[in-house]
C-alpha cells in the first residue's frame, strides 16, 4: 500500500470544546502524521466553494453557516492509505452510527457537528489540500 495524503478539518464544534489535541492524538494514534497545520475562521465564500459538490443538499446552508461559525484546524495528513486510514478512525457521518473507538464516537455532537472531515477519495483529496495549502506549506 502507498503512503499518500488526505486532507482533514477539525471543525467548529470540536475546536470550541478544545479538543484539537484530543482528535489529532487520535489521527497519530491511527498511524496519521500531520505533515500540515493551520488555524483558520473560515469566510462564507470559503465554506460555500469547499462543500459546493453538497449545493444542492437540504443541509448546505446550515452546514455553511456551522463551519463558519469558529475556528477550524486544517490539516494534511500523510500515511499508508491515508483516505482510507483516516476515514476509518473518523467513523460514519452521524455519531449515532459511528463505531466505538471513532473520532466521531467519541466527540461528535450531533450528524452535522461532527467534529471532523476527511476527503473521501485521493482525487478530492488534491482538490482539497490545494484549496487551503500552499506547497511550501507540506513538510513531509
Ligand atoms: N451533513 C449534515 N447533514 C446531513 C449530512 C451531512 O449536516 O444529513 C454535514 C456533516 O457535517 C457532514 C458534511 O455535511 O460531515 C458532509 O457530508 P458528507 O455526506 O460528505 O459526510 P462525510 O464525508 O463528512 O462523512
Amino acid at each position: 500500500m502507498a503512503v499518500n495524503r488526505t486532507f482533514s478539518i477539525i471543525k467548529p464544534d470540536a475546536t470550541r470544546r478544545n479538543l484539537t489535541g484530543a482528535v489529532t492524538k487520535m489521527l497519530e494514534d491511527a498511524g496519521l502524521r500531520v505533515v500540515a497545520s493551520k488555524r483558520i475562521h473560515m469566510t462564507r465564500d470559503q465554506a460555500e466553494g469547499f462543500y459546493a459538490v453538497h449545493k444542492e443538499r437540504p443541509f448546505y446552508n446550515d452546514l455553511c453557516t456551522f463551519m463558519t461559525s469558529g475556528p477550524v484546524v486544517v490539516q494534511v495528513l500523510e500515511g499508508e492509505d491515508a483516505v482510507k486510514l483516516n476515514r476509518d478512525v473518523m467513523g460514519a457521518t452521524n455519531p449515532a452510527d459511528a463505531a466505538e473507538g471513532t473520532i466521531r464516537k467519541s466527540y461528535a455532537e450531533s450528524i452535522e457537528a461532527n467534529s471532523v472531515h476527511g476527503s473521501d477519495s485521493d482525487e478530492n483529496a488534491a482538490i482539497e489540500i490545494a484549496f487551503f495549502f500552499k506547497p511550501e506549506e507540506i513538510v513531509g
